[in-house]
């Protein structure tokens, strides 16, 4: 891979001179009438319309039983493991690449992650990877499933569509059930991404998305239960709401709950730019079939793009290096030309908070932590 030659291409086809951020927020639509509206109605914190209305969105775009809106995506991802039974020394599932935040919420509950391997397809959960090494560590018992080496309950599988690219989730659907392992999807960066024609998110019985400003759209900060199950839509907002029983005056809280509803002023943002989510997603995947084209001219770089099974947001755009090289050379140039570019995170076992988690082989992960290169990605370019 020519480093220059990578820098080049990106900007003659963003059309757009540096400085390029990876990914900034859009404001082109109702946000300032929206927010000015929750300041001069001084409805702006714990209560008022445009929670309401922003989750009736979310649940109508999403295709799910119900969504419950919070003040962000961790948040989100921690109440989905709570609903989802985790408790104390479980150990759950989750990818080795990932963002932080995912891990965080395992340990939120007590609970440890247990990383699994990538698969280069989907940049996601390895679903064969995961039959055979479960079927290698795990024993069934009345209790569930348990991990032999261990001896500690698997309660949890959370996968997560990276950058916005659908991991193939009907063969994990299958192994969750064959095991008895919940499944959640981490939906942070997947809000207009499809798997098989269903919004991602609203496949496993919950999920968690993030409106983080860095996100297809934003709410400040801010996030969201999905749920498909009835029951447990209403949990999610229960216990979202520090537990509280309706009462015309009284504080009835009838179990432990968490301070995790997003605020009016930040839901109206978001209504204002779920309004105009078509029309970025529209851009964004115009932006990719540019980079699409013009990447396949370069040696040694691939484009990724969603395998056929899915419909991917496009977040964030990304290349694929053909052989692990340093990469160091490539960011720091980039940074010289006022190009955000980056790697993908450090693999979750390699913090050191989680470095003594359990793990499988990690082969793939491995290999793309050193061959992820995001690109500028904002709707527009
Ligand atoms: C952004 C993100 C989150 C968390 O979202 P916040 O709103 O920042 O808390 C969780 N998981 C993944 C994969 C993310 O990218």
């Amino acid at each position: 891979m020519n480093n220059q030659q990578v820098i080049n291409t990106i900007i003659e086809t963003v059309q757009q001179d540096p400085p390029l951020a990876l990914h900034e927020p859009r404001f082109r639509g109702n946000e300032w009438a929206f927010v000015k509206e929750c300041i001069d109605t001084s409805w702006v914190s714990s209560v008022g319309a445009y929670v309401d209305r922003f989750e009736e969105m979310l649940t109508d775009y999403t295709g799910v039983h119900r969504a419950a809106a919070t003040v962000n995506g961790t948040a989100a991802l921690h109440t989905c493991l709570v609903l989802s039974g985790v408790q104390r020394d479980d150990e759950v599932l989750i990818p080795a690449l990932t963002f932080v935040a995912t891990a965080n919420a395992v340990a939120y509950c007590g609970a440890i992650p247990h990383f699994v391997d990538a698969s280069e397809q989907t940049l996601g959960v390895d679903p064969e990877g995961l039959r055979l090494y479960l079927q290698d560590i795990v024993e069934t018992t009345s209790a569930g499933c348990r991990n032999r080496l261990t001896g500690r309950r698997i309660a949890a599988l959370v996968v997560m569509h990276t950058f916005g690219h659908p991991t193939d989730l009907d063969p994990l659907v299958a192994l969750c059930e064959e095991y008895g392992i919940a499944l959640i999807e981490d939906a942070a960066e997947s809000l207009g991404s499809r798997y098989k024609g269903k919004h991602t998110g609203s496949i496993a019985r919950l999920a968690a998305l993030s409106f983080n400003g860095n996100k297809v759209i934003t709410t400040g900060g801010g996030g969201a239960i999905l749920s498909t199950d009835p029951e447990l839509a209403k949990a999610a907002k229960h216990i979202t709401t520090t537990a509280k029983a309706p009462h015309p005056w009284r504080f009835i809280h009838n179990q432990v709950g968490y301070n995790y509803r997003m605020p009016n002023i930040n839901a109206a943002l978001g209504c204002a730019q779920l309004e105009t989510l078509s029309q970025f997603l529209k851009e964004k995947k115009d932006l990719a079939r540019r980079y699409k084209k013009a990447f396949a001219a370069i040696p040694g770089v691939q484009f990724f793009s969603e395998p056929d099974f899915a419909e991917s947001n496009y977040w964030l755009n990304t290349l694929l290096v053909d052989t692990e090289v340093d990469l160091d050379p490539f960011f720091a140039l980039a940074r010289d030309h006022k190009i955000q570019c980056r790697p993908a995170w450090e693999l979750m076992p390699d913090l050191p908070m989680y470095a003594r988690a359990p793990s499988m082989p990690l082969d793939c992960a491995r290999s793309l932590v050193r061959r992820i290169i995001s690109i500028p990605s904002s709707a527009g370019l």
